[in-house]
């Protein structure tokens, strides 16, 4: 059987989005899953839009995601060069046979001559097509005669454009096939003659793209579907050349937040979410990519990975080698798939759960002990981690929320005890809870203690654990109080009943 391979083929005009980082998320676990290769192409014939410093976007983004080309021009294999700009050789042997052949033709109409043809037509309500109907009344080699076109081709700048029909043609209409989208029948009548070489002498997208994808023997081409309308072209420039075509995916559209219109990457400040891999910096702004925000790179191919596709049961949780086993074309969406930010989130949040507790604690330690070493008992280190994990998105805000859970101050505690209810009995029970403390028992017999008593003194539930929240952190809600208890030293925890008892007992302290 044919090797698989299958490429990611980006234009460096501008940073890698998230749309981009979804075809290469999917073009790698095709190939991945078959066995094959995946390869980057740069695709930079457009000069006008070049921008050098997109080429490392596309690079770093690949990188932290853990895709990596098998082939690309940081690591070229047997196919190269793998940047357009450096294979113009190749397209100029290319488009002569197509020339040769009658399949395409050079044209001389000057950007005027267009644009004035076009005007006529839209003044009309009708769309300007260069093709079998017009292109007698341009100047080009099929309406010159050679004698004129010759002496053109020295003189004047030209373009070298598709013949999409004429009327020698056998059929007027091409059924082209997607894999996602099954056949589609093409009218060739509706075509436009597309440009393939621009006078810059530079191929343009069309060209370059299909000869370089069988030059580079890519079997599966899966793309956006803003390449869909281009489809029938390349169907009909691989027949022209006589080559086998690959097989051709179009990958539904990523939609806005609110599920109307394409994601664009100006919604990133719209909507104040982000649509980069990693940051782009553009004159002065810095746009925050997924990475700076603080996603772990599982949770965002995770994420990634889910617009436009479903293993087709309820799991929603993949590693990247699952999704390698799992992927199959078959389960890629047709309709487009609304970007929705919360639930990035909530992958981020699923995957903080696997990753280990030990790696939480390398990571977290040093800086638990500078800051918090007075008032937690460092040995406890793995249960706070237990509770902490369970209560952030971002693996950086795991020091903030110790910081949050283990917090005691006064105001807060003034504030909130008129919200509980604190009889008599129960003021005692803290009193007592706090002597228990003294003798350096374990948590458990300290909850069983607390919770007997309760029940004794007939205290409702509810109130006895308000109670000790707030004697202990001045709160009313917060992590598993025990828990806090369990972590806090027991001195703090003694000085905190302390002060709050004190502070409750003072009849004076709301004036
Ligand atoms: N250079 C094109 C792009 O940036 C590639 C499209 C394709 O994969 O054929 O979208």
């Amino acid at each position: 059987m044919l090797e698989k391979r299958l490429r990611f083929a980006p234009s460096p005009t501008g940073p890698l989005h998230i749309g981009g980082l979804r075809t290469a998320l999917y073009n790698y676990v095709i190939s991945k899953n078959q066995k094959g290769k995946f390869i980057l192409r740069i695709e930079d014939t457009d000069l006008n839009r070049f921008d050098k410093k997109a080429e490392k976007h596309i690079n770093d983004s690949l990188e932290w995601c853990g895709i990596i080309p098998d082939e690309s021009p940081k690591d070229p294999g047997k196919f190269g060069p793998y940047r357009q700009s450096e294979r113009k050789s190749i397209y100029n042997k290319h488009i002569k046979k197509l020339i040769e052949n009658g399949k395409a033709y050079f044209a001389f109409d000057s950007t005027e001559v267009l644009d004035q043809a076009r005007k006529e037509k839209e003044k009309k309500g009708e769309t300007f097509i260069y093709n079998w109907e017009n292109r007698e009344k341009f100047q080009n080699s099929l309406s010159l005669d050679e004698g004129t076109y010759r002496k053109f081709l020295e003189e004047k700048k030209y373009v070298i454009r598709f013949k999409s029909y004429d009327k020698s043609f056998n059929n007027d209409s091409i059924l082209i096939e997607d894999q996602i989208r099954g056949k589609i029948k093409v009218d060739l009548k509706l075509l436009d003659d597309k440009i393939l070489f621009k006078n810059d002498g530079m191929p343009t997208y069309h060209l370059a793209n299909v000869i370089d994808d069988h030059l580079m023997k890519i079997s599966d081409v899966v793309r956006g579907e803003e390449w869909l309308p281009s489809l029938a072209l390349h169907w009909q420039l691989y027949e022209s050349f006589g080559w086998n075509k690959p097989n051709f995916a179009h990958l539904p559209l990523i939609l806005k937040p609110t599920g109307k219109g394409k994601l664009s990457k100006r919604d990133g400040q719209k909507f104040g979410i982000p649509v980069y891999p990693i940051s782009w910096s553009d004159n002065d702004i810095t746009f925050e990519g997924f990475k700076e925000i603080g996603f772990e790179k599982e949770a965002f191919i995770n994420f990634i990975s889910m617009i436009g596709w479903n293993p087709g049961n309820e799991k929603e949780i993949f590693e990247l080698d699952e999704l390698i086993n799992q992927f199959t074309i078959e389960r890629i969406i047709k309709s487009g798939a609304k970007y929705d930010y919360e639930k990035a989130k909530w992958f981020n949040i699923e995957h903080i759960k696997k990753i280990s507790d030990k790696i939480l604690i390398d990571e977290v330690q040093g800086e638990i002990k500078e800051r918090f070493e007075d008032i937690i008992d460092i040995k406890k280190i793995k249960n706070i981690i237990e509770i902490v994990r369970d209560r952030v998105i971002f693996r950086k805000d795991i020091i903030n929320e110790i910081k949050i859970i283990i917090e005691y101050n006064l105001l807060d505690l003034k504030e909130n005890i008129s919200k509980i209810n604190l009889s008599k009995d129960l003021i005692e029970l803290l009193v007592l809870f706090k002597n228990e403390i003294k003798k350096n028992k374990s948590t458990q017999i300290l909850k069983n203690f607390y919770t007997n008593k309760l029940s004794q003194k007939e205290i409702k539930f509810g109130d006895g654990m308000k109670a000790l929240r707030l004697c202990i952190s001045g709160k009313v809600s917060g992590a598993d109080l025990f828990s806090q208890i369990n972590f806090i030293k027991n001195e703090i925890l003694i000085q905190r009943i302390n002060n709050s008892l004190k502070t409750i007992n003072d009849k004076n302290w709301n004036s």
